[in-house]
Parts: structure tokens; C-alpha cells; sequence
């Protein structure tokens, strides 16, 4: 596995890798790497004749509340796992690297990054849109694997690519758990013991609100209310929204159809969870 810190020896590996026609799989990550990551690997690897992976905690995508400064950066281990899985281009740039002082340029996917996550995190898909299409640029892959586990990211991602007429498959891959039904993310490692069994209700709420779905409940009002009465039933989690909405556009539906997104985000102590099941 080669290990890139500048933008134009990524560049160069990659077009390198894809002159004979191979094929290549991108997976962006901030690194602190889990199941959940390497699931993506996974995907890529098995999809695709070369994979890359960047490990880049991006700063734009941030609020100055947020947890920058305090996010994991565990790179040996990380580089470790992704050896092991026979990942080819680990890309590693610095901040600078990436967005160089004087940069004026931005990426915005103007409505649907003010929905779900968006509408609590005003500014976080701006950044997000804007360094996604710095790598695709950079990389230019045939495929990018995406988690579930982020559902509006998806969203936007999806109408970022299609809007600019991007030639890179979105690959999605399902939400990948803790034994216990919590989703893994990077960020869980702030919980206090006593947070992650608290934390259990997210998916919990979302269980609920999938069995009455299969029993044939279509109200999303209704769903909503059940969803929202077992996170209550947690006075520790704070809750941030329980949505109903079209996976696509992200707005609200009257009714669930297949594939309808029960989307979850709540605080316990100042960690920041979201959860997401798609209706079946
Ligand atoms: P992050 O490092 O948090 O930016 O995540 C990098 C990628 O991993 C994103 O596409 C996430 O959606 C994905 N991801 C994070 N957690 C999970 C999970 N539990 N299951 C599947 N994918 C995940």
C-alpha cells in the first residue's frame, strides 16, 4: 500500500493505476476506522481492480463548536487495517494540502443541504459537497462507496454527482452495527459507558417504528409519534429530529411507501448520534 500526502502524487497514482483500463474504487473517510469503514473497503475491493482510501479529518465540514480538535486520529492503526485488507493508495493530506489559504471556491447542493442533518449542522454539507468533489477530482474513481449510516450525506452526494455530471458511480453500502444494534461511527468512543447503553435507544426507536411499519402502519405521523415516545422513554438522549422522509429529496412524507428513510439524531451528553432504517 503506497501512502500519499500531496495532491499531485495522488494524482499521478491514480491515473497511473486506471491507464491500463482498471479500474478504480474510492473510499473517503476522517479515519478512526471501524467496521463500518472497512465494510466500504470491502465493497471496493470486490467491485473494483484498485482501491483507494483518503483519511482526511476536514475542518470545513466542522462548526467551530464542533469536535474538531478532540476527533481520533489513530493513522498507524488505521494504515495497519487498510494494509491488511490489501487497500493499493492510502491518500493522506494535510489541511493545507487540501485547502490551501486564499481558497475561495465552495461546492453547495443548496436545498437538500438544509434538511435532516443539515438543518443542525448549518454549513457541514457545504464542506462536505466541497472536499468530495476536491477528491473525485483528485481521484477521479469509477466508484465511491458511501454508508448508509449517513443517509442525508447520501442524498446530497447522489444529487452532487448527477447535478455536475460526474462520472462516478455512488455505491451505498447498509449500516454496519455493535452486537448490541448500535451503528458503529468514530464518534462512539466518547460515550461514557453509562452514554452507550443509553445510546441504545436510537436503535431501538427505529425497530419499533419498523415493526409497526410491517404490520402495516403507513402514517408517518404516527410512526413519528411511536419513534419519538421510545427515545423518551431515555430521559438521558436529547433529541435532535425523528423523520419520516423521501430518501431522495428528504423531504417529509404523509405516508411511508418501500424504501421510505426513518431517520433519528440525538445528543447524549455532547456526542452527536444519528441512526437510519430504509422501510421495507
Ligand atoms: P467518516 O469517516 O465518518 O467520514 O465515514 C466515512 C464513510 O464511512 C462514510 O461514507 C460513512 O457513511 C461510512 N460509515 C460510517 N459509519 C458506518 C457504519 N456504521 N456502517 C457503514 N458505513 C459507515
Amino acid at each position: 500500500m503506497k501512502r500519499i500526502p500531496t495532491i499531485a502524487d495522488m494524482k499521478a497514482a491514480c491515473r497511473q493505476a486506471t491507464r491500463s483500463g482498471k479500474t478504480l474504487g474510492f473510499v473517503p473517510t476522517m479515519g478512526a476506522l471501524h467496521e463500518g469503514h472497512l465494510s466500504l473497503v470491502r465493497a471496493a475491493k470486490a467491485r473494483c481492480d484498485v482501491t483507494a482510501v483518503s483519511i482526511f479529518v476536514n475542518p470545513l465540514q466542522f462548526a467551530p463548536t464542533e469536535d474538531l480538535d478532540k476527533y481520533p486520529r489513530p493513522l498507524e492503526r488505521d494504515a495497519g487495517m487498510l494494509e491488511q485488507l490489501g487497500v493499493d493508495l492510502l491518500f493522506l493530506p494535510t489541511v493545507d494540502e487540501m485547502h490551501p489559504p486564499g481558497a475561495q471556491t465552495h461546492v453547495q447542493v443548496n436545498e437538500l443541504s438544509t434538511k435532516l442533518d443539515g438543518a443542525s449542522r448549518p454549513g457541514h454539507f457545504r464542506g462536505v459537497a466541497t472536499v468530495v468533489t476536491k477528491l473525485f477530482e483528485i481521484v477521479r474513481p469509477d466508484c465511491a462507496f458511501f454508508g448508509q449510516k449517513d443517509a442525508a450525506q447520501v442524498a446530497v452526494l447522489r444529487k452532487l454527482v448527477n447535478d455536475l455530471d460526474m462520472d462516478v458511480e455512488i455505491v451505498v453500502c447498509p449500516i454496519v452495527r455493535e452486537e448490541d444494534g448500535l451503528a458503529m461511527s468514530s464518534r462512539n468512543i466518547y460515550l461514557t459507558p453509562e452514554q452507550r447503553q443509553q445510546s441504545l435507544v436510537l436503535h431501538r426507536a427505529l425497530m419499533r417504528v419498523q415493526t409497526l411499519a410491517d404490520q402495516g402502519e403507513r402514517s408517518a405521523a404516527r410512526l413519528i409519534e411511536v419513534g419519538m415516545q421510545v427515545i423518551a422513554e431515555e430521559p438521558a438522549a436529547r433529541l435532535d429530529y425523528f423523520a419520516v422522509v423521501d430518501p431522495n429529496t428528504l423531504d417529509p412524507v404523509a405516508d411511508v411507501t418501500h424504501g421510505s428513510l426513518v431517520a433519528v439524531a440525538a445528543y447524549f451528553g455532547t456526542t452527536r448520534l444519528i441512526d437510519n432504517i430504509l422501510l421495507t
